[in-house]
């Protein structure tokens, strides 16, 4: 059974040394209490929480799989999952950063980001059931009525009911705006809801008393399209004006996806029957409201294959440590063994090396924007807020898209590290790459995350929140500029730079004449860029372990290698990508539709 580690020493790494968290924080009035202690001890019970309880749950919850009673429309989840939810409420775990006001800790997002990478590592599956709650939380809590929010916030915050986000039907995904269920208003206020949804995670199950789902629907009058789409509460039990629970609401699982991983989430198909429901935000907005449960789980599903990639990696090593299989090409390395262990050969180790840059990176880069979201929401100073919100929703898409193509790349080396062995169920390392290939797809794919960065978040504001950005790679660079020893991650960090300003120009250019070159380039540029983010943390974290390296700390020696990994073996693929952008859209168009 694989084997996990919280990552508590790289967090705090990037907690107290490179980002300055503490400092950071405690300039905002929300969190002028915060102490690294206090985070170093969060971050140790979380861990032990997924190392301890849902880690040992993530092998037979994939083989069991989950239920559905077709008679009484309920879900079972695998066996020990309801247990393991109930010990994480008791915990207390679902408020860490809640709202006080509505019974949260009020603790930073940053220490909610570290809790889900470690959740992710030991068990995507269950990590989704609290995980799209806190998706459900934020979406009430932005834009909820007082009544709606005094209903649901609560129950949200202490994990005792759980969320779901009901987007999908069976003939609209990445186009919301083709959506069929209807909403009809009624005299007291309430609306009647009739359709079907499909694919829906975690929207029926035994873990909590109560699901409260988001639906998207079309009142009587919507205009057609996405600016017709309203947003709606739908508990599955209906909730007395006491907050008791009151009739069962008519919302149904009618159907249980069997899938290629996440096999112990319940991803259900979800029927509506004069379901009531409540209208969140204003009508036809839905989508607007919709996108702040969506934005999270974006980021939320960049955690998951973060978590992903740092426990196959995990594994992967201490397989390559103890296994045994030919001689180096140099000669024995263990001449007292009948063989080497592979750790010794090149491509075991540039398989080891990728999934931990990746691993690395991405923490890095998750954890900071973390961090501008904890600013974004509790500063009081306007253009901070600005220039925080523009930040993350840039960084949004890479993270998402980027880091779930590395998952899917790095727990597929990991499994190759275990050769035969790795495609075997017992060694769970073929579970992680069925697990995180979902990651690429939904929460909108990784192709819809490239035109969102490509098309709106760079192009539509003529570069301003790429340059923003640009500026702070830019200040790092001048400021790192002449120390020697920094040469060797400044010089390629301060090169692509460069070529990300000349490519976006270039297909900004040729978007005015056709703008299916954006669709053309979008992938591959989002690429590109995702790599201008992992050079920059990777330059930060370098500075620091060239700083610490006296130090004897064996983690700084190898925080460096992997730098260097990083920048001589990974960093260089942009070369090939930024020449495919360029290629542009006659390769791709020029087949006549009828010769596929
Ligand atoms: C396990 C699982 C769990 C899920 N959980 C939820 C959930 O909790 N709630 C929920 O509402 N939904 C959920 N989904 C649905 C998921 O978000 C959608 O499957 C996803 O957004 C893609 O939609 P689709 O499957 O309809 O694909 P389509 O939209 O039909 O897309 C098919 C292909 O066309 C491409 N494509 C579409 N438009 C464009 C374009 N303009 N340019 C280029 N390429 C394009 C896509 O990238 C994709 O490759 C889940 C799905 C799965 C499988």
């Amino acid at each position: 059974m694989p084997q996990y580690t919280p990552p508590l020493r790289d967090m705090q790494f990037l907690l107290h040394e490179v980002l300055n968290a503490t400092e950071e924080l405690k300039l905002l009035p929300k969190h002028a209490e915060i102490d690294a202690d206090t985070m170093n001890a969060v971050l140790e019970e979380a861990g032990k929480f997924a190392a301890e309880v849902t880690a040992p749950l993530n092998l037979s919850g994939d083989a069991e799989g989950c239920t559905l009673d077709k008679a009484t429309h309920e879900v079972k989840a695998p066996q020990g999952f309801k247990e393991a939810y109930a010990q994480y409420v008791e915990g207390g775990w679902p408020a860490l950063s809640c709202d006080p006001e509505y019974g949260g800790q009020g603790l930073p997002i940053l220490l909610n980001q570290c809790m889900y990478e470690m959740l992710n590592s030991a068990n995507q599956a269950w990590t989704m059931y609290p995980g799209l709650s806190h998706g459900a939380y934020e979406a009430l809590h932005a834009h909820g009525t007082d009544e709606q929010k005094k209903t649901y916030l609560p129950k949200l915050t202490s994990g005792q009911w759980t969320g779901t986000m009901c987007l999908t039907e069976p003939h609209c995904g990445t186009d919301l705006g083709l959506l069929r269920s209807k909403a009809e208003p009624q005299a007291d206020g309430t609306y009647k809801i009739n359709g079907q949804k499909i694919f829906i995670s975690a929207g029926e199950h035994d873990l909590a008393e109560n699901i409260v789902h988001l639906v998207l629907a079309r009142l009587p009058d919507a205009p057609q399209g996405s600016k017709g789409i309203s947003l709606f509460v739908v508990p599955k039990f209906l909730v007395n004006a006491d907050g008791s629970l009151g009739q069962r609401n008519g919302i149904f699982c009618s159907g249980l996806e069997h899938k290629m991983g996440i096999h112990g989430n319940a991803t259900c198909q979800m029927v509506l029957e004069d379901a009531v429901g409540t209208l969140v935000g204003e009508p036809n907005k839905g989508l607007m409201a919709m996108f702040v449960m969506m934005n999270a789980a974006r980021l939320g599903v960049g955690n998951q294959s973060l978590g992903l990639t740092e426990v196959a990696y995990q594994n992967a090593v201490a397989y390559a440590k103890d296994r045994i299989q030919m001689r180096a090409l140099s000669g024995p390395k263990a001449p007292d063994k009948p063989a080497d262990p592979i750790i010794v050969h090149p491509d075991v180790r540039k398989m080891l090396l990728t999934a931990r840059a990746y691993a690395e990176g991405g923490r890095a880069l998750s954890m900071y924007t973390a961090l501008q979201l904890d600013k974004m929401l509790a500063t009081d100073d306007e253009d901070e807020r600005k220039d925080c919100e523009g930040e993350v929703a840039l960084l949004t898409p890479i993270i998402k898209a980027f880091l779930t193509d590395n998952g899917w790349t790095a727990t597929s080396a990991c499994m190759q590290v275990f050769g035969g062995h790795g495609y075997i169920h017992e060694t769970g390392m073929e579970q992680y790459v069925r697990d995180a290939r979902i990651n690429m797809i939904y929460e909108g794919t990784n192709t819809v995350q490239s035109l969102d960065l490509l098309g709106r978040k760079v192009l539509g504001d003529n570069g301003a929140k790429l340059k923003k950005f640009g500026k702070r790679i830019a200040e790092f660079v001048e400021e790192e500029g002449t120390d020697e020893a920094m040469q060797e991650f400044i010089n390629p960090l301060a090169d692509l730079g460069d070529k990300v300003t000349k490519l976006t120009q270039e297909l900004g250019m040729k978007a005015f004449g056709n703008a299916d070159e954006v669709g053309a380039a979008a992938v591959d540029y989002l690429r590109v860029v995702g790599h201008l983010c992992f050079a920059y943390f990777w330059a930060r974290m370098a500075k620091v372990a060239l700083q610490k390296q006296g130090s004897g700390d064996a983690f700084y020696t190898a925080k460096l290698h992997t730098a260097r990994f990083y920048f001589a073996k990974l960093l260089p693929e942009t070369a090939t990508l930024i020449r495919t952008a360029r290629a542009g859209l006659a390769p791709l168009m020029a087949m006549d539709e009828a010769l596929f």
